[in-house]
């Protein structure tokens, strides 16, 4: 595996040389490339499943629908459309231009670099891949280091699925990172902190290399909807708990009017034992905290909190049960001036606060007040309150009556905006993002309209010819 400077610089002009030798241009070896992708997941299910359980305790279950699962669905909606996207189309052309004919042509970008984060580590850093792929381009690949078995695996596996060199892999933590940034890329999509994605911006601007970052946030719910308590709490948490509530979309915190808090908490701890029992410890499918760097950090939180269900941890075994808090004080606010540490940043982790607010719209507030979430969550029966929601809050999306979903639809563009991350992907938008529609125009050379547009300026023609222009 490439780790020293020179070994990290061969690898990304190799990926060059591959790309500009133009193998990976035609469709036939783009659907070979999403095919083989595909091949490495399904001949390697079991590898994939023992890792995640090893790096996150992540159960099969889960694993098949939140890791593999996703980026085999992802495959195939690519496969099925890619033909139609790849397509040249005619362009428009306005008349002052006539004759002429104009195409829309799209062409990859190059070499691309993906990071990932270790909560998915495999979605994350595969999901990008099949775009990637899907439009042409050559890709490396820098899994995280905190999700070492995973990393561990696909970079074992890509060199004997993709032997040609279109994918490669390179390890590591901060240095080898460091390094990779100091290549130049044709794109980067990076996926994980605020951060970093500020590292990774500034890096990228010294190649000029667009970029896309899917980072994270605060993603609120707002909680109204009496007549379906029992299904909003188990929709809400299963959102939040699955993976350890180590997951960018999940819910982060839960709004809601003091007279709801008792019998939300109820449905949240009933919620809670029928998905994963009463023995949450022993349950294959609850998950573990990362490192003891997160456990610390998430245990830490809960002081001066009033913890409502849950709370119990053990630190050996990187164990933080499903947690519910609530919080007292009457001035809330979210972001870094807000009164409760739990509050001040992203969760990431088991741990839900439930906090009472007058009134949806000022729950609005409490959200306008800081950073735009990549995910809002909206349990209510009230069509004013989904549309209030909708047309005052800005968010990377708008779910309402259940969480996390629309990360699994490949039809959908996934991505935040302002502080969440910048630019989308996901099936069409994948393709969008790692392509360039290129206009080609051609004018015949025959009925030279063009010397209209040439000087001397002042006869008829050319008067009439600024005319038809201005009509656009
Ligand atoms: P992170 O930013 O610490 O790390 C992400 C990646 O960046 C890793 O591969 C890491 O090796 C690399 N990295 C770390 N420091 C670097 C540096 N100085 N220079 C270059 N690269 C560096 O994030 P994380 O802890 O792995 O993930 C948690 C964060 O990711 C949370 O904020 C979460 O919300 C966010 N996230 C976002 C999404 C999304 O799709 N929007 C998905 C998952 C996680």
């Amino acid at each position: 595996m490439p780790t020293t400077t020179a070994d990290i610089a061969a690898t990304v002009s190799g990926a060059r040389e591959v790309f500009d030798s133009g193998v990976t241009r035609p469709l036939a070896a783009r659907t070979a490339g999403l095919r083989a992708l595909r091949a490495m997941l399904t001949e390697n299910e079991a590898a994939f499943e023992a890792a995640l359980w090893s790096d996150l305790h992540k159960g099969a279950g889960e694993a098949q629908l939140t890791e593999i699962g996703v980026v085999l669905a992802e495959i195939s909606h690519t496969l099925r459309h890619l033909r139609r996207w790849s397509r040249s189309r005619r362009g428009p052309v306005p008349l002052g231009l006539w004759p002429a004919r104009a195409r829309l042509v799209p062409e990859p970008l190059g070499v691309v670099l993906v990071i990932a984060p270790w909560n998915y580590p495999m979605q994350l850093l595969l999901d990008p891949l099949v775009g990637v792929l899907a439009a042409g381009n050559t890709a490396v690949l820098k899994p995280s280091e905190l999700a070492p078995e995973t990393s561990a695996l696909i970079a074992r596996l890509v060199p004997a699925y993709f032997p040609d060199g279109t994918v490669r892999v390179v390890e590591g933590a901060v240095p080898e990172a460091t390094e990779l940034l100091a290549q130049r890329f044709d794109h980067i999509v990076f996926t994980g902190s605020g951060t970093v994605g500020r590292i990774v911006m500034r890096a990228a601007a010294e190649h000029l290399t667009p970029v896309t970052l899917e980072l994270g946030g605060k993603s609120p719910v707002w909680f109204d909807d009496d007549a379906h308590l029992d299904q909003a709490a188990r929709r809400l948490v299963w959102a939040k708990f699955t993976n350890a509530g180590q997951t960018c979309v999940a819910p982060d915190y839960v709004m809601t009017t003091p007279d709801r808090v008792p019998a939300l908490v109820e449905a949240l701890g009933r919620a809670i034992t029928d998905l994963w029992g009463a023995d949450l410890r022993a349950s294959e499918d609850y998950g573990r905290i990362v490192d003891e760097r997160q456990f610390d950090r998430l245990v830490s939180l809960l002081d001066g909190t009033n913890v409502v269900i849950g709370g119990d941890h053990d630190r050996a075994e990187r164990y933080l049960a499903p947690t519910v808090v609530t919080l007292s004080g009457d001035r809330l606010s979210v972001g870094p001036d807000a009164a409760h540490p739990v509050l001040r940043e992203e969760i990431f982790g088991p741990v839900l606060p439930v906090v009472a607010v007058d009134s949806a719209e000022q729950a609005i507030d409490v959200v306008n007040a800081w950073d735009k979430p990549l995910a809002l969550y909206v349990f209510t029966s009230s069509a004013r309150t989904r549309r209030l929601f909708e047309q005052r809050t800005s968010s990377g999306a708008v779910v309402h009556d259940a969480g996390l979903i629309h990360v699994a639809a490949s039809g959908l563009p996934f991505g935040g905006v302002g502080a969440s991350g910048m630019g989308a992907y996901h099936g069409r938008y994948s393709w969008n993002a790692f392509s360039h529609l290129k206009p080609v125009l051609r004018k015949p050379l025959a009925f030279d309209t063009l010397r209209l547009a040439q000087p001397p300026f002042g006869g008829l023609g050319s008067r009439l010819a600024q005319r038809v222009m201005r009509r656009g």
